[in-house]
């Protein structure tokens, strides 16, 4: 036995980092385990940064090419530097990994370098050498999902990981699912110059985003280029010199046809990624969708092994993971560590921004939930205007009795930063009235929640 500590979190993701620098901040002797060579996970390494990356520098080449002019400022002629942007993705992502890496020091948190593998309760082998832990929390993670009859190579056929590395605009990029992953790639491709085609096997995009935004949001993606085709499965990819040809079907069967394409995008999903840890040999449970069984306050069915993040059930999200890893960290130091899953946003980095809380319409409707709704557009927000951003709404969600507010969602600019006042006020149990009778500095896009907020109750005032 080499080393013995009190916490080994398997996995320096947001999820497993976060736990790590948590436990650690409370007094525990913890090491982390990850098999990558950088720290930070899929969020850090292969998801949430680096598209987020590529996702400002492409909207900087589109507001450059379509928006400045309009601002009265005239460039001459915009031209792209794929390498540079690419170049530039990988200084973001380096800075932040690096960042991991620092925190780790700074909180005295060994990092175990290798895979790990949980051996028995209590010991975990990384790469031969095996480490005693009191508790061992699983942070592995999730992994793309596949797809029968689409084979990635990650060069033709590439998941978002290839997405976010190609060193060439593609002519015709057709993205394989119509979740935010396909979309924020889509969108990127599509800014910096590809026809971009999205074939979704439902009849909507995003389907768990509030119907109405969903609509919106597809409308909004289609005037920008983006072309869907809905009710529609891929059932086969054949590569060859001249890219990549798909067969088609609708999705309740019929005549097939193809499709041709430079670049495809597999974006179906992720599912968890367990499987380096022997969770066999050791007895661990998992659930039919292949996630880690826990209870509420993340322990496995073996005593002194807990999950978290992508590999446990709940949306497959950094801030939850982080959160998660927070909550059990507080658990194992003896303190009341919880999660409050009806207050986690969720994010579309695309532009506009799509942002949600909380309740949908058609969720409240099938919980037969009494519910008032208020709504308020972008084009009537001054801030939106002087920005030339006046796409999008705000729509609020709040119990007809109470007038408690049960869901947030925000189409429009910085969708995702002015979620995180709802977020706030429904984690503090507010009404839509508290939110209305909070003073919002002008002139401020987050006046649209304000007003929207007042229209719960049919008085907004600047419409
Ligand atoms: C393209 C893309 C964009 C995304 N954008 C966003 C976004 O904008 N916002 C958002 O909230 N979420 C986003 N996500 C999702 C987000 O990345 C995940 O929800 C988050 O990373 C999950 O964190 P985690 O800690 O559970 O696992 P991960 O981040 O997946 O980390 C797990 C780590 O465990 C390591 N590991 C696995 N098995 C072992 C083993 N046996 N031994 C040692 N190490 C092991 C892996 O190498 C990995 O580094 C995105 C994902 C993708 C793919």
């Amino acid at each position: 036995m080499s080393e013995s500590f009190d916490v080994i979190v398997i996995g320096a993701g947001p999820g497993g980092y976060v736990c790590a620098i948590r436990a650690a901040q409370l007094g525990l002797k913890v090491a982390c385990v990850e098999k990558r060579a950088t720290l930070g996970g899929t969020c850090l390494n292969i998801g949430c940064i680096p598209s987020k990356a590529l996702l400002q520098s492409s909207e900087e080449f589109d507001h450059a090419r379509h928006a400045l002019a309009d601002h009265g400022v005239l460039v001459d002629s915009v031209t792209l530097d794929l390498a540079r942007m690419q170049a530039r993705k990988g200084e973001v992502v380096g800075a932040n990994t690096k960042g991991v890496e620092f925190l780790f020091r700074k909180n005295k948190v060994t990092w175990l370098k290798g895979t790990g593998r949980i051996t028995a309760p209590g010991t975990v082998e990384v790469d031969g050498t095996a480490h005693a832990a009191k508790h061992i929390v699983i942070a592995t993670g999730s992994e793309s999902v596949p797809l029968p009859g689409v084979a990635v190579d990650e060069k033709r056929i590439v998941t978002s990981t290839g997405a976010l590395e190609l060193d060439a605009v593609p002519g015709h990029l057709v993205v394989i699912g119509g979740g935010y992953i396909g979309l924020e790639l889509g969108s990127v491709w599509r800014r910096l110059g590809a026809e971009v085609t999205v074939v979704e096997f439902l009849d909507r995009i995003t389907p768990t985003m509030d119907g109405e935004v969903a609509r919106n949001f597809q409308r909004i993606l289609q005037k920008q280029g983006i072309r869907f085709r809905l009710g529609t499965k891929v059932t086969r990819a054949v590569t060859g010199d001249d890219g990549v040809t798909l067969t088609l079907e609708p999705a309740a069967g019929g005549t097939a046809e193809t499709l041709k394409s430079d670049i495809v995008l597999l974006a179906i999903g992720r599912r968890p990624y367990v499987e380096e840890l022997g969770l066999d040999a050791v007895g661990v449970a998992l659930d039919e969708r292949g996630r880690v069984k826990t209870d509420a306050h993340y322990a496995t069915n073996v005593s002194g092994i807990y999950a978290i993040g992508d590999a446990i059930a709940g949306p497959m999200l950094a801030h939850k993971a982080e959160e998660e890893g927070v909550a059990v960290a507080e658990l194992l130091a003896g303190k009341p560590g919880h999660v409050n899953y009806g207050a986690i946003p969720g994010v579309v980095y695309t532009w506009p921004e799509v942002a949600s809380v909380g309740e949908t319409e058609e969720a409240l409707k099938q919980a037969g939930v009494a519910y008032n709704v208020g709504k308020f557009p972008f084009t009537a927000n001054g801030r939106a205007r002087a920005m030339g951003e006046i796409e999008g709404f705000v729509k609020l969600l709040a119990d007809k009795a109470t007038d408690r507010l049960l869901g947030a969602h925000i189409i429009g600019p910085d969708a995702g930063t002015l979620i995180a006042e709802l977020v706030t006020a429904m984690e503090f149990g507010a009404s839509a009235e508290d939110v209305a009778r909070t003073c919002h500095a002008h002139p401020s896009l987050n006046e649209a929640v304000k007003e929207a907020a007042l229209a719960v109750e049919g008085r907004a005032l600047h419409i």
